[in-house]
């Protein structure tokens, strides 16, 4: 399966070459003018069929979070800083890959007296990755400052609608795209971008986007479910918080983010279209996070922008959950909006 092959690869932000060579080798004939950007992002062209001349493009990004090393200790364990956003909470224990040759090692802590910070979590720079060698020397020979450091994890089908894996959030997003473009010609133009270090800073889809210059831009994601029992949740509370989005309820569309709120001609074409082909969807209106979206749509002169994503627990984490059926109702919805949307759609 691609996705697992795309879960498994290492390619922390702005060292994406291992994800950006498995895209490369699915897309090959399958679309035109295939480049990688001095950014190190791929575009690709696909021409549409339907004659309305729209430029549609579709991002996802290759890069996830992770680590970096950061100094070499004289007893061998290594100190790291994060690359991208992840919680703290979940580092002691961890079981980490170093460097280009995954070096395996295991995120450990000094003792718990002298370490905790006000909240009871471990400070990071409290924290080291013992990869088991006994002196800096052994170290050196091995890894160097600046490595990337992902989380040692497999990908797994844990039922028939399970999926769980890293990285999740966005190679599900490539996966997706990749699909895309394998089961298209549509009517419009697809502009594909996989792009880079969005999750430092959006930075590859700036520019992207700014080359391609589309019409219309979705950006495709793995974003973050917030949907498991709360014994203390009244069900009809109407009040109570609202989850991010849940899995297995199909794709989600953003209604507004700490990067961008959705161009509403193009959340409402999206809804017609979901609704249309009956295909089910959340609304997503949790106001954290961003996306490639929120750098797009403020490219060139404004790009309308969108968020068409997949509910994923746990991401930023080893073991992230994605459900079959939401990426396939995913697939079937961006595949909807790409045989109807007409400029007709984008008039105020
Ligand atoms: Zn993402």
């Amino acid at each position: 399966m691609l996705l697992q092959e795309l879960s498994e690869a290492v390619g922390v932000s702005g060292n994406e070459e291992a994800v950006r060579k498995i895209i490369l080798g699915a897309i090959d004939g399958h679309a035109e003018n295939i480049r990688i950007d001095p950014m190190g992002s791929v575009t690709a062209i696909q021409k549409g069929t339907g004659g309305t001349g729209l430029r549609v493009m579709l991002a996802a990004h290759m890069d996830e979070v992770g680590f970096m090393v950061t100094a070499i200790e004289s007893d061998g364990t290594l100190r790291f800083t994060k690359v991208g956003g992840i919680d703290d909470r979940i580092l002691p224990g961890l079981r980490v890959r170093v460097g280009a040759d995954q070096i395996p090692g295991v995120i450990l802590w000094a003792p718990i007296h002298k370490t905790w910070d006000q909240k009871g979590v471990q400070k990071i720079t409290s924290l080291r990755i013992d990869i088991g060698a006994s002196n800096k020397d052994q170290v050196n020979s091995k890894i160097k400052l600046g490595d990337r450091v992902v989380f040692d994890s497999r990908f797994m089908e844990l039922s028939d609608t399970m999926l769980r894996g890293k990285a999740f959030d966005d190679r599900a997003g490539c996966s997706l795209l990749v699909d895309v473009l394998q089961g298209g010609p549509y009517a419009v133009d697809v502009l594909a971008a996989f792009t880079v270090q969005e999750e430092v800073g959006l930075r590859g889809a700036r520019v992207a986007a700014q080359a391609l210059n589309p019409d219309v831009a979705f950006a495709l994601e793995g974003t973050t479910a917030h949907d498991l029992p709360d014994p203390t949740a009244d069900p009809d509370d109407v009040t109570r918080p609202n989850p991010a989005c849940k899995v297995g309820h199909g794709p989600v569309l953003t209604v507004l983010d700490r990067s961008m709120i959705t161009d509403p001609r193009v959340l409402r074409f999206l809804r017609g279209t979901a609704e249309a082909n009956s295909i089910p969807y959340q609304l997503k209106t949790a106001p954290g996070g961003g996306t490639d979206a929120g750098a797009i749509h403020q490219a060139n002169a404004g790009i309308p922008a969108a968020v068409i994503s997949m509910p994923c627990r746990y991401i930023h984490s080893p073991a992230a959950y994605l459900s079959r059926e939401d990426y396939a109702h995913t697939l079937k919805l961006i595949q909807a909006a790409l045989n109807s949307l007409t400029p007709a759609a984008l008039e105020w």
